[in-house]
């Protein structure tokens, strides 16, 4: 599983539709202050499943729209779409390539979709789960997040152990089961 890429259109400061590929080896994104590098990280994350607008670093989640310049006009919805890598078949789409695209608008209404077909927000974080990738992976590790590791309880230091062993999805069918 690699990410190969992302498409960003109105996401916060990309008031314009960007895509960027990323090949193999390492990537680094460098800019002065300012320039938008953690508001990349944050449209990831936000595809991934983020449902906390503090973690994206806004008072709520229409905040990740464009919110216009000077010479600008601010944008109605905001639309990232991750392009991964799925030769691997680490999720179980028998696609060489998976889309995982998050949709906002300014009425607070949000579109999920999974290779351009509509979807839940629980579909991304079941394909995500496992993978290390989701929205409580570990794939992502924000500043700060280290120093949560080391100081969580220890039922939360767990979880990210059963994340990494690739168990969590068990316990999640169980608690679904036991819900029903
Ligand atoms: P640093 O080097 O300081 O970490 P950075 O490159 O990570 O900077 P970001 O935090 O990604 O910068 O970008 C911040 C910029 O994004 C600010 O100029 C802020 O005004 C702009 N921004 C954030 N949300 C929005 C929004 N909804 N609409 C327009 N611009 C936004
Ligand atoms: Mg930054």
């Amino acid at each position: 599983m690699r990410l190969k890429g992302i498409k960003i259109n109105g996401f916060k400061s990309f008031a314009d539709k960007i895509s960027l590929s990323f090949s193999n080896g390492i990537t680094a994104i460098v800019g002065p202050n300012g320039s938008g590098k953690s508001n990349i990280s944050d449209a990831v994350r936000w595809v991934l499943g983020e449902q906390s607008a503090k973690m994206l670093r806004g008072a709520k989640m229409e905040d990740v729209i464009f919110s216009g310049t000077q010479k600008r006009n601010p944008m109605g919805f905001a639309e990232v779409t991750l392009i991964l890598d799925n030769s691997d078949r680490t999720f179980h789409i028998e696609f060489d390539e998976v889309e995982v695209t998050r949709k906002v608008f300014l009425s607070g209404e949000s579109q999920y979709m999974i290779n351009k077909s509509a979807c839940r927000l629980k579909d991304i974080h079941e394909i995500f789960m496992d993978t290390g990738l989701g929205r409580d992976g570990y794939s992502m590790v924000g500043q700060g997040k280290i120093e949560e590791i080391l100081s969580s309880k220890s039922d939360d230091r767990r979880q990210i152990f059963e994340e990494a062993a690739g168990i969590s999805k068990y316990r999640y069918r169980k608690e679904e089961a036991q819900r029903k």
